[in-house]
C-alpha cells in the first residue's frame, strides 16, 4: 500500500493507472475509519483495479464553532484498516496544499444544499462539493463510493456530478450500524457511556416510524409526532432537525410514500449525530 501526500504524485499515479487501462475506485473520507468506511472500501475493491482511499479532514466544510480541531485522528490505525480492506493508495494531502494562499473558488449545489444540515451548518455543503471536485480532479476515479448515512451529501454530490458532467459514477452504499442500531460515525468516539446510551433514541425513533409506516400510517405529521416523543423523552437529546422530505428533491413531504426520507440531526451533549431512513426501502 502506497501512502501519498502530494497532489502531483497522486495525479501522476492516477494518470499512469489510466494509461494502463486500469479502473480507479475511490472512497473519500475524513479518517478515523470504522466499519461504515470499510464497507465502502470492500465494495470499492470489487469495482476497481486500483482502490484509492483519501483521508482529509477538510477545513472548509467546518463552521467556526464546530469540531475541526478536535476531530478524531489515528493515521496508524487507519492505515492498518485500509491494508486489511485491500486499499492500494492512501491519499492524505495537507490542508496547505489543498487550499494554498489565494484559493477562492467554491462549488455550490444551490437548492439541495439549503435544507436539513445546510440550514444548521451554513456553507457546509459548498465545502463538501468543492473538496470532492478537487479530489475527483486529483484521483480521477471511474467510480466513487459514498455512504447513505450522509444522505444529503450523497444527493448534493450526485447532482453536482450530473450538472458538471464529471466523468465519474457515484454509488451510494447502505448505512452500517452497531449491533444496537447506532449508525457508525467517527464522531461516536466523542460520546461518554451514558451519552452512547442516550444516542440510541435516534435509531429507536427511526424504527418506530418505519413500523407505523408499515402499518399504514401516511401522515408525516403523525409520524413526526411519534418520532419527536421518543427523542424528547431522552433528557440528553436536543433536536437540531427532524424532517420528512422527498428522497430525491429533498422538498418537504406531507404525505409519506415509498421513497420518503426521514432525516434527523440530534445533539447528545456536545456531539451532533445524524441519521436517516428511506421509507419503503430496506433499513
Ligand atoms: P466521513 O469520514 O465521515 O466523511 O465519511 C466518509 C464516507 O463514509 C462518507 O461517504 C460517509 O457517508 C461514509 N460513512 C460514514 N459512516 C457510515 C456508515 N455508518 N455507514 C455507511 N457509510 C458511512
Amino acid at each position: 500500500m502506497n501512502i501519498i501526500n502530494s497532489i502531483a504524485d497522486m495525479q501522476a499515479l492516477a494518470l499512469a493507472a489510466k494509461r494502463e487501462g486500469k479502473r480507479i475506485a475511490f472512497v473519500p473520507t475524513m479518517g478515523f475509519l470504522h466499519e461504515g468506511h470499510a464497507s465502502l472500501l470492500c465494495e470499492g475493491r470489487t469495482r476497481g483495479d486500483l482502490l484509492v482511499l483519501s483521508i482529509f479532514v477538510n477545513p472548509i466544510q467546518f463552521g467556526q464553532n464546530e469540531d475541526l480541531d478536535r476531530y478524531p485522528r489515528d493515521m496508524e490505525r487507519d492505515c492498518r484498516i485500509a491494508r486489511e480492506c485491500g486499499v492500494d493508495i492512501v491519499f492524505t494531502p495537507e490542508a496547505a496544499e489543498m487550499y494554498p494562499q489565494g484559493f477562492q473558488t467554491s462549488i455550490s449545489v444551490r437548492e439541495l444544499s439549503q435544507p436539513l444540515c445546510g440550514d444548521s451548518r451554513p456553507g457546509h455543503f459548498d465545502g463538501v462539493a468543492t473538496v470532492v471536485t478537487k479530489l475527483f480532479n486529483i484521483v480521477m476515479p471511474d467510480v466513487a463510493l459514498f455512504g447513505r448515512k450522509d444522505y444529503q451529501q450523497l444527493a448534493v454530490i450526485t447532482r453536482m456530478v450530473a450538472d458538471l458532467s464529471l466523468p465519474v459514477l457515484v454509488e451510494g452504499m447502505p448505512i452500517v450500524r452497531e449491533t444496537d442500531g447506532l449508525a457508525m460515525s467517527s464522531r461516536n468516539a466523542y460520546l461518554s457511556a451514558p451519552e452512547r446510551e442516550s444516542a440510541l433514541c435516534l435509531y429507536r425513533s427511526i424504527c418506530t416510524v418505519r413500523k407505523q409506516y408499515a402499518a399504514g400510517e401516511r401522515s408525516t405529521g403523525r409520524l413526526h409526532q411519534a418520532a419527536l416523543s421518543i427523542i424528547q423523552a431522552e433528557p440528553a437529546a436536543v433536536i437540531d432537525y427532524l424532517e420528512f422530505r422527498d428522497g430525491t428533491t429533498l422538498e418537504p413531504s406531507f404525505t409519506a410514500a415509498d421513497g420518503t426520507l426521514m432525516a434527523l440531526a440530534v445533539r447528545i451533549g456536545k456531539t451532533r449525530l445524524i441519521d436517516n431512513t428511506v421509507l419503503g426501502k430496506e433499513l
